[in-house]
């Protein structure tokens, strides 16, 4: 049972991701957590490294923990990917164009494709709401 200590003037900076309490600036702390199903929306050398907030260490640990455990699917990445390039061009891409866009080959996207349609994502937390 935690108290929330709400407008006492404190700058909010976020929301834990575990346990979802708004964090104040000098507060919050952060790591990186490996999940396939996260792609970075400008940097793709950070596909697959999501970003947590957490509002302790020891909600960052747990963070981490629950992200070691749920399996890196490296064609759950290689869907990320594909869904970040369609949604940067309207999901008007060709083939070609989606090699080009996401760095994959035609053998990835389309086993990321099979794993879409074989697979239901496990679980959306961890606040990754698509639009
Ligand atoms: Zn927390």
């Amino acid at each position: 049972m935690d108290g929330f200590s709400v407008g006492q003037g404190a700058a909010l900076t976020g929301v834990c991701d575990l346990c979802r309490t708004n964090i104040a600036a000098d507060q919050a702390v952060y790591g990186q957590v490996r999940d396939s199903s996260f792609a970075h929306p400008t940097d793709p050398q950070k596909d697959g490294m999501r970003r947590v907030t957490a509002c302790s260490v020891d909600h960052l640990a747990d963070l981490q923990q629950l992200y070691r455990e749920r399996p890196f699917v490296k064609e759950e990445l290689w869907e990320a990917k594909i869904d970040r390039a369609m949604q940067q061009h309207h999901f008007r891409l060709s083939n070609e164009q989606l090699v080009e866009a996401t760095g994959l080959n035609l053998l990835q996207i389309e086993a990321a494709a099979r794993w879409r349609l074989g697979f239901s994502p496990p679980e959306s937390d961890a606040g990754g709401e698509r639009a």
